[in-house]
């Protein structure tokens, strides 16, 4: 079998394991989306899905998405208002939106640590993330800030 058919396999396995049926346009939405270390919008993995299934409609896309949410395939975060985006990592982490780019890039779990959670009162905390909104150092002005450091130490 071609590593692509592998992968369709693995996918539609995984997709009746969340007890959905494994349609083949299931299947390329979830090999684009699952796989993704992007944060897509639901037209982003459309239009991504419509190179190989130019037949597959926006709401097909829009409803296969919930669907994977609901299976806890995804979660689906508003990072930015009115702009919703999937994120195929289930596991707890934080999030960095570019001030420049808005691309969005995870941040570990053992990253930052929230305190006083316990403390809230009246407040049955399901999941909690932090969102870092700024601008990204680019590598070269973290050379120089540290050249800077250096200097002065
Ligand atoms: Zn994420």
């Amino acid at each position: 079998m071609s590593p692509a058919r592998t992968d369709h396999v693995q996918i539609a396995a995984r997709l009746e394991h969340a007890g959905l049926r494994p349609s083949a346009q299931r299947v390329a939405i979830a090999s684009y989306v699952l796989a993704t270390e992007d944060h897509p919008s639901a037209d982003e993995v459309w239009n991504r899905v419509r190179v190989d299934f130019p037949m597959v409609s926006r709401a097909t896309v829009y409803n296969t998405l919930l669907a994977f949410r609901d299976a806890g395939l995804l979660r689906q975060l508003v990072l930015a208002e009115g702009c919703v985006v999937y994120d195929p990592k289930t596991e707890p982490h934080h999030h960095f939106v570019d001030d420049d780019t808005g691309a969005i890039h995870d941040i570990p779990w053992s990253a930052i640590a929230v305190g006083k959670l316990d403390a809230l009162e009246g407040i049955d905390v399901r999941e909690y993330m932090v969102v870092v909104r700024g601008r990204a150092q680019s590598a070269a002005a973290t050379k120089s800030r540290a050249k800077v450091k250096a200097k002065k130490a």
